[in-house]
């Protein structure tokens, strides 16, 4: 498995596969020829959801506002390398000199044909939760000790990350009004966040608040905003939520934040490397139900939770979100991306309730429900898979209420 760097990235809204991606592709591009002139072609999810995700807006601002950008939905996906791949043409003097194939593999991760990048390069000498649950026991460690163990510089980047998503949560909470695109959707964080509360009990105003701070950011992801790919852009409301909620409401301290990104991390990463985080590869299960199974690992780690019940809350998190479809309407990622951000931040609180329970009980492994979900991931109908074909944003009409 690669660092938890490349699976937790700063980045500029609202799709880690279609903005920071394609812009870290552009980048290298124009690194490499500097004086050139460029044409670029998007395939599949790139080319079917690329306008409402914004990729020409991030290929024209790196590579120049001349650039010519075509979206080619000629190419059946299946015979994509990847649903997301794009030709660069690079032009010196109106002559074409290169021609380069990549694609935006999820969670702002990129794939280019003959270039080894050296953050790619595996850094864990694990990759399933079977194996690392071995060597934990074995040495006696916690789950966050075994990141550190392997990453020995990774608090302060942890730090920076867990600074930039506070910040998400906390701008998300000041705005009001509408998210661009042409939805017209409102943005609803201030006002749950600043309603009368109605409920008594602590789990339901912890729902609220969680509600509150999974707006916020998935808002502020919608908007533009800088947030953190966790392990995507259209999922980075979920694990801010539940974190922040601990920070905020429960008091817990910044060192066992940290703790909770590391273990939410190594999760996060186990099923990069086993399956997908693509939406556009095995749908909205492979971003909100990792996302999910993120949060619910932190949870865990937060209240000190075993290995066994950590794998148990990670396990139920990813179960229930199977079968999630990828279904954008407009190819913004708002309706239903914002709202699953919620769902999912509560679910995690649930998942963890499940877990410090009934562990025992359970037998399902997390690394059993990895394979299952890319294997479900596998069979969905493109119509789900980030084409904006099918599902809600085939019959949702707009300007109707969301
Ligand atoms: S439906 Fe899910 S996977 Fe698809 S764009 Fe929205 S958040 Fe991403």
């Amino acid at each position: 498995m690669q660092s938890l760097k490349e699976l937790y990235k700063i980045g500029i809204g609202p799709s880690s596969s279609h903005t920071i991606g394609p812009e870290r592709i552009a980048e290298f591009v124009l690194e490499k020829y500097p004086d050139s002139s460029f044409k670029v072609v998007l395939y599949g999810s790139l080319s079917l959801t690329g306008k409402g995700h914004g990729t020409d807006r991030v290929l024209k601002k790196v590579l120049g506002e001349k650039t010519e950008i075509i979206f080619d939905n000629s190419v059946a996906i299946k015979e994509l390398p990847h649903p997301n791949t794009l030709d660069v043409f690079v032009y010196k003097d109106g002559t074409q000199i290169n021609k380069i194939r990549a694609s935006s593999v999820g969670g702002g991760s990129i794939k280019i044909d003959g270039v080894e990048f050296k953050e790619s390069a595996r850094v864990y000498k694990h990759s399933t939760f079977s194996d690392i649950k071995k060597y934990v026991n074995e040495k006696s460690i916690r789950l966050c000790d075994y990141v550190y163990q392997t990453e020995p510089d990774i608090k302060d980047y942890l730090m920076q990350i867990w600074s930039v998503m506070k910040n998400s949560v906390e701008s998300g909470l000041k705005k009001s009004g509408t998210l661009p695109g042409g939805l017209n959707v409102a943005k609803k964080a201030k006002y749950i966040y600043e309603s009368t509360d109605i409920f008594v009990r602590d789990s339901l105003l912890r729902n609220k608040l969680t509600c509150a701070y999974a707006l916020a950011v998935a808002e502020e992801n919608a908007d533009n905003g800088t947030i953190v790919t966790a392990p995507t852009c259209g999922a980075s409301g979920v694990l801010p939520a539940v974190l922040y909620y601990a920070y905020k409401n429960e008091h817990v301290s910044e060192q066992v934040i940290i703790d909770a990104l590391a273990t939410a991390g190594l999760i996060g990463n186990i099923v990069k490397t086993n399956a997908s985080i693509s939406g556009a590869e095995c749908g909205c299960q492979a971003e909100i139900g990792t996302a999910c199974s993120m949060a619910a690992a932190g949870i865990g780690e937060i209240y000190s939770l075993s290995v066994d019940q950590i794998e148990c809350a990670a396990e139920v998190a990813m179960e229930h979100n199977l079968g999630l479809t990828c279904d954008p309407v407009l190819g913004l990622v708002q309706v239903p991306c914002i709202e699953r951000n919620t769902m999912a931040a509560m679910r995690a609180f649930d998942s963890f309730c499940v877990a410090y329970y009934l562990a025992p009980m359970r037998k399902i492994p997390f690394d059993v429900i990895v394979k299952t979900m890319y294997e479900t991931g596998k069979d969905l109908n493109h119509k789900y898979l980030e084409t904006a074909r099918g599902g809600i944003a085939k019959h949702y009409k707009i300007n109707q209420k969301d």
